[in-house]
């Protein structure tokens, strides 16, 4: 039976510098070695090229936080797909909570990155999930279905190479997991969504994402579903990158 590939990314945020970046990557190369998983780091733009050089030969590759959806011209701050490209950039998270919540990205926005990004080769890293208030209302599934829904809509056949995260909004940087039993529920309900999109797409990584960290990720990962993680603070720390690494393969 064909295996569902497994996938590691940090998500360093807006966090970093030329001599952490430098220290943290000398920590995660030196102990990654041939990792059983894919792994990736996404980095902040200004860093790519200074990432892209260091990473070369390994096993890291190299992520972006968020991509354009347009090709070029009048967007100021923008980074586009094809400028990631020429890094050498192989995914690119779309649809972080934290881009919908401070930079008013909508599910259309993100649907539109999404596609921008496979254009040009780039798997994106569809990011969904539900604020503390919608899992009280009982909305969890039907708010990460929609977000979902409308990436595989505008994706048609592409749709198979994507890659998606549940990052319940409430457990990202709060210390606060969803149990393993919570995640896996709504990592079946994507996986499904998924299924619809056709076989080749429910074979794509469910990634977990919110205070993933060396301790419980191996619970996590136990899970039928769950088939990596998008790491943001532990993935500021060698040692527990590498631990969730492992514990994944
Ligand atoms: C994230 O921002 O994608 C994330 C999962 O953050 P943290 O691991 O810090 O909760």
């Amino acid at each position: 039976m064909q295996q569902r590939k497994k996938l590691v990314a940090g998500n360093w945020k807006m966090n970093g510098g030329l001599a952490a970046n430098a220290a943290l990557l000398d920590g995660v190369l030196a102990g990654l070695g041939a990792p059983a998983c894919g792994v990736a780091a996404c980095v902040p733009a200004p860093y790519l090229a200074q990432v892209q050089a260091r990473v070369a030969g390994s096993a890291l590759a190299l992520g972006a936080q968020d991509v354009s959806a347009f090709a070029s011209g009048a967007y100021t701050g923008e980074v586009s797909a094809g400028m990631l490209v020429d890094f050498g950039v192989a995914y690119a998270i779309v649809g972080h909570s934290e881009r919908r919540q401070y930079h008013g990205e909508t599910d259309a926005t993100v649907a539109a990155k999404a596609l921008a990004a496979l254009d040009k080769g780039i798997t994106p890293i569809v990011c969904v999930g539900e604020t503390l208030a919608e899992r009280e209302a009982d909305q969890t599934v039907a708010v990460v279905s929609r977000q979902l829904a409308a990436v595989l809509t505008k994706l048609g056949d592409k749709a198979a190479a994507i890659v998606v995260a549940y990052e319940p909004v409430w457990a990202i940087g709060t210390g606060r997991t969803a149990s393993p039993e919570q995640a896996q529920a709504v990592h079946a309900a994507l996986r499904a969504q998924l299924a619809e999109a056709g076989e080749a797409a429910a074979m794509q990584p469910i990634l977990y994402g919110g205070s993933m960290n060396a301790a419980n990720a191996a619970q996590l990962l136990a899970q039928a579903d769950i088939d990596g993680g998008l790491i943001g603070g532990a993935s500021l720390k060698a040692a527990d990158f590498l631990a969730i690494v492992a514990a994944a393969g």
